[in-house]
């Protein structure tokens, strides 16, 4: 996205109840707003920070810098953070795959959740192979390599587990995300 887009983004998104922006969107207005570092600081990029008020001032610091014109109220449909659309698109993509797993046989019989696991497992050791090999394009979709290919394998299968056992592996993601910028440098100390 643009600056412009950028900043209709963050004024659209200043207006709702959660206000969650991630820090390379907050650095950028910053700096479009010409660092009014005395009521708003830089954050990690990856970082997800509500910011309300703030953001709503930066938006106008920005928008005057840059000589542009105020963005019209967008109706409420529009009012959607971007951790919202990815949940629900996750969840959308997650139920078509799983009718296709279902369709094709594969949830006939009840499944054990151990042997899915160990399935993931299976696809994360076929991205290993392919890397042993060479990465060379895939056989199924020659577009892509093969690490590309069963990395997707990956996710197809979570996504899969997911809707078959309902678990809330979307909301999951959003939620470890935002704990994991907020940890130290290598979690406190890690080798790797
Ligand atoms: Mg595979």
């Amino acid at each position: 996205m643009n600056d412009r887009e950028l900043i209709n983004y963050c004024d659209i998104h200043s207006r709702t109840e959660r206000a969650l922006f991630l820090g390379v969107h907050v650095n950028r207005m910053i700096e479009l707003a010409g660092h009014p570092s005395d009521f708003v600081r830089e954050v990690h990029p990856a970082q997800w920070v509500s910011v309300k008020e703030e953001m709503q001032t930066l938006c106008r610091l920005a928008r005057e810098r840059l000589n542009l014109k105020e963005q019209p109220a967008l109706p409420q449909p529009m009012e959607k953070t971007m951790t919202q659309a990815f949940v629900e698109s996750f969840k959308a993509l997650q139920v078509a795959i799983h009718q296709t797993a279902r369709s094709k046989g594969f949830w006939d019989k009840e499944r054990n959740q151990g042997e899915i696991l160990a399935l993931i497992h299976s696809e994360v050791s076929e991205a290993l192979e392919a890397l042993r090999h060479g990465n060379p394009p895939d056989d199924k979709v020659p577009q892509f390599r093969g690490v590309e290919a069963e990395l997707a394998d990956v996710i197809i299968r979570i996504m899969d587990m997911a809707e078959g056992c309902n678990y809330r592996v979307a909301e999951a993601i959003v939620a470890k995300m935002a704990m994991n910028a907020t940890r130290e440098r290598m979690n406190g100390g890690k080798a790797f």
